[in-house]
């Protein structure tokens, strides 16, 4: 039976004890301060309570062409538009050896939904980067992608991927997952990939041993249950994973709407920096089964990103040397980060800072202290 006395449900949460539908939604009404401390406690159980990760990463946004027109997305054109562009393989692998002089282990690379492409144009793209970028990891095509390519080429998400993994696919990004319920998909975005079709390309991605992240993204006018019922279903999925294969999602990152240039602005109303805090902090009690929380600086600002740190977040995502999507509908200003400006949030909020790889391993500690050397000015919003 659902626990719903503001007392009793908090010391269930801080018990680490599973919340159901009702317990989750009802935390949304309880004093914030309340939510966050039990968060935070949760997280220095669940992750390593001294550290928090980053990973050195590029974004490529290999074309900007997509047949799907989100009314949230102000990055997509259609193939007759002046600024529309598709990169080529040469202008790929120098943003690559850009990333990789900096130390840089993986890319993120996903683009629009674009019927113009050839299968060949992924396969060949993938061979290119795995011959001349050894050692980069390829996290690519999202979900919304591959239900494109298999409509495209005919073929199952199950058949498409072996072909990608061959060519040297590593991972699926968790793009496209916003809030999982499809009656705030239909009014964000009509064409957009239905939850089902969502989970079902993840969980052949994860069957098949291909590193996976969940996503969520607030501020469409979703409810607080919707919101819950999201983090439900990613908890389901996590669970299924862990307990047939293992390979689960490797972590959870969350991000609010940014709709500046959208058909949205003015619309949909986005969420505070507040709301933002929250969400996390719900997020950290009900997905009790992914030790890996991020927090978002590109859509909320590095000063809020840091507080992020002490309501349920254990990871600052990536620096990613390149972004197009969130900047393309406003985001918070800065869409890029330098390692240094990573380590100086960790830092500076009392934790050690660490660079990690795609799967939250450590991969080494830099010495804050020396990279803060002399003092860097404190990145303003
Ligand atoms: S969010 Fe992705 S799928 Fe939607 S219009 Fe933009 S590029 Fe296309």
């Amino acid at each position: 039976m659902s626990v719903l006395d503001p007392t009793a449900l908090l010391d269930k949460a801080a018990r680490g004890e599973r919340l159901d539908h009702a317990e989750i939604t009802r935390l949304y009404d309880l004093p914030l301060g309340d939510v966050a401390a039990v968060a935070h406690g949760l997280r220095l159980l669940r992750a390593d309570p001294d550290v928090v990760t980053y990973l050195i990463d590029r974004n490529i946004n290999y074309t900007n062409v997509c047949n799907v027109g989100c009314n949230f997305c102000a990055f997509y054109r259609t193939d007759r538009q002046k600024d529309a562009y598709t990169l080529d393989y040469a202008q790929i692998s120098h943003k690559i050896a850009e990333l990789q002089a900096v130390g840089g282990t993986r890319i993120l690379m996903q683009g629009g939904v674009n019927p113009k492409l050839p299968l060949e144009y992924y396969t060949g793209l993938l061979r290119h980067i795995k011959t001349h970028h050894g050692g980069i990891r390829i996290e690519a095509f999202s979900p919304e992608e591959i239900l494109g390519f298999e409509k495209f080429f005919g073929m199952s998400a199950d058949e498409l991927l072996d072909v990608l993994i061959e060519a040297g696919l590593d991972g699926l990004p968790g793009a496209g997952g916003e809030i999982l319920e499809d009656e705030v998909r239909a009014k964000a975005a009509p064409a957009r990939i239905r939850t089902e079709d969502w989970f079902r390309i993840i969980d052949v991605a994860q069957r098949k041993g291909l590193y996976t992240i969940s996503t969520m993204v607030i501020g469409f006018g979703e409810t607080y249950a919707q919101r819950a019922a999201h983090l439900l279903k990613i908890r389901d999925q996590q669970d299924r994973a862990l307990a047939t294969h293992g390979n689960g999602f490797a972590g959870f990152a969350m991000w609010s709407l940014q709709t500046a240039h959208t058909r949205l602005a003015g619309k949909a109303p986005g969420a505070t920096a507040v709301e933002y805090l929250q969400q996390l902090a719900v997020a950290r009690i009900a997905l009790d089964n992914q030790p890996n929380i991020q927090a978002s600086w590109p859509a909320q600002g590095f000063k809020v990103a840091q507080a992020a740190l002490y309501y349920g977040a254990s990871d600052l995502g990536s620096t990613m040397l390149e972004e197009n999507v969130v900047s393309a509908a406003g985001g918070h200003g800065r869409h890029t980060a330098t390692e240094r400006e990573l380590v100086r949030i960790a830092h500076d909020a009392g934790f050690r800072p660490a660079q990690r790889n795609s799967f939250f391993q450590i991969i080494r500690y830099p010495d804050a202290r020396e990279m803060l050397r002399p003092a860097v000015p404190v990145a303003s919003d």
